[in-house]
């Protein structure tokens, strides 16, 4: 991304990470019903569509030959490969809802969150934590979308996933959900209030306010 292009973007970025089975998904589909003016990116994948999915929705679900193309093409605004399967996000996209002034949430991996805080520092890294190891691999369960295999596997990597909890701006705990949500509302409010951001919505108030007489 061009540094013009930072400096015109007017919506707020948020990355959202977390250990597979945290709750990310579910806390961020009820954050983006509540707000307007607020979307999540839908990334590029080379995993195999779930059972309940639907392409161009939760996922664009592309074959690795045509992600690779799209890599070369410099579709990405980062790009990671988490469980031996490659995700990236549109850098179009998300341009262009931010020049639009809407903020965008991307929910990707630490590598990814690595990647766009080094592109865009404005950008706001939130890590969501499940209150323990057994509430995790509970979650995973229960979501019935995973075989015990890939359950395990993705329990093996939660430690060192979590462990970048360290890299973010803000930490919530997903214990309780409506808590979690609403400290996450929190989050977008406090942005929304900056004077810089303040200053875009109000412009006709202001405007009326400082007029003269
Ligand atoms: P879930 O997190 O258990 O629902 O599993 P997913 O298969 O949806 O996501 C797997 C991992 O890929 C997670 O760590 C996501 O944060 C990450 N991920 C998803 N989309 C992207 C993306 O566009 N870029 C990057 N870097 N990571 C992504
Ligand atoms: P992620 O996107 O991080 O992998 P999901 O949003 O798919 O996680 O959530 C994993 C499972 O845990 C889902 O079945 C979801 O309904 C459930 N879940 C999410 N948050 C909570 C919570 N606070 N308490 C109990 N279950 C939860
Ligand atoms: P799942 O395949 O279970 O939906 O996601 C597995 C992991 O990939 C999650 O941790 C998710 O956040 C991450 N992920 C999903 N999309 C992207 C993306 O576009 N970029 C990056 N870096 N990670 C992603």
């Amino acid at each position: 991304m061009t540094a013009s292009k930072q400096q015109a973007a007017s919506g707020t970025l948020y990355t959202v990470s977390a250990p597979s089975g945290a709750g990310k998904t579910s806390l961020v589909a009820a954050l983006v019903d509540a707000n307007e003016a607020l979307r999540v990116s839908v990334s590029h994948t080379t995993r195999t569509i779930r059972p309940g999915e639907t392409d161009g929705v939760n996922y664009h679900f592309v074959h690795k030959p045509t992600f690779m193309t799209m890599l070369e093409d410099g579709v990405f605004l980062e790009q990671a490969e988490v469980f031996g399967n490659l995700y990236g996000t549109s850098q179009l996209w998300v341009e262009e809802q931010l020049t639009a002034g809407t903020d965008v949430i991307l929910e990707i991996d630490w590598q990814g969150a690595q990647q766009v805080k080094r592109l865009m520092p404005g950008t706001q890294a939130i890590f969501i934590l499940p209150p323990s190891r057994d509430a995790l691999r509970e979650r995973l369960t229960t979501r019935g979308q995973d075989n015990e295999a890939i359950i395990e596997g993705r329990m093996d990597q939660a430690q060192q996933e979590m462990s970048h909890y360290v890299e973010s701006d803000f930490l919530v705990l997903n214990d309780d959900f409506a808590t979690a949500l609403a400290q996450l509302q929190a989050i977008i409010d406090c942005h929304r209030l900056h004077t810089q951001q303040q200053t875009q919505r109000l412009a006709s108030t202001l405007a009326d306010l400082m007029s003269p007489g």
